[in-house]
């Protein structure tokens, strides 16, 4: 990704296979669309770009792994990517009211696509809806915040089973 507009125009009809890796532009998207992501394994974009009478075929795909926050006690999560892909970017499909950005631009009489947009969009689908850094991640407690992973913490009695907590609040009710 060292830069953000691949030119499409000088792509042979066969198509054009690229290939990109570079961590450092993947910090950069990170920061700026504010994900505390860091990398583990390299992310790897492989693309496939076919000439359309009407349009742009993009195959492709992402692999690789990041760390993120846990969802249930935030500490790191491996994260692993392996997602492919198939686009089909047309050149009329750019539309003022459309509110989806387009992938491809047409500047000085070539048409280039957006790197940086394409691969940003692949990464958030290749996410999980869940980061966990086990299987078995006991999470926080509730009350005092400690890592149950860790070690358990003093309020654990106290929360007791959903049953005590329905009869204490029957109490609430009546007083
Ligand atoms: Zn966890
Ligand atoms: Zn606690």
């Amino acid at each position: 990704m060292q830069k953000r507009w691949l030119s499409l125009s000088d792509i042979p009809a066969e198509g054009r296979e690229f290939s990109f890796q570079d961590d450092q532009a993947w910090e950069f998207l990170w920061e700026k669309n504010k994900l505390p992501c860091t990398m583990d394994e390299s992310l790897t974009v492989w693309v496939n770009i076919i000439p359309q009478k009407k349009g742009f075929y993009i195959q492709g795909k992402i692999t690789g792994a990041v760390f993120l926050p846990c969802d249930r006690c935030l500490e790191q999560a491996r994260v692993v990517i392996d997602n492919s892909f198939r686009l089909f970017e047309e050149f009329e499909s750019v539309e003022p009211e459309c509110l989806q950005r387009p992938l491809l631009r047409f500047v000085e009489g070539r048409w280039e696509l957006d790197l940086q947009h394409l691969f940003w969009e692949q990464f958030v689908l290749a996410l999980p809806d869940k980061y966990l850094c086990s299987e078995n991640c006991k999470g926080l407690c509730p009350h005092c915040g400690q890592n149950l992973n860790e070690k358990f913490c003093s309020c654990e009695q106290d929360a007791g089973h959903p049953g005590l907590a329905v009869l204490k609040q029957l109490k609430i009710e009546k007083g």
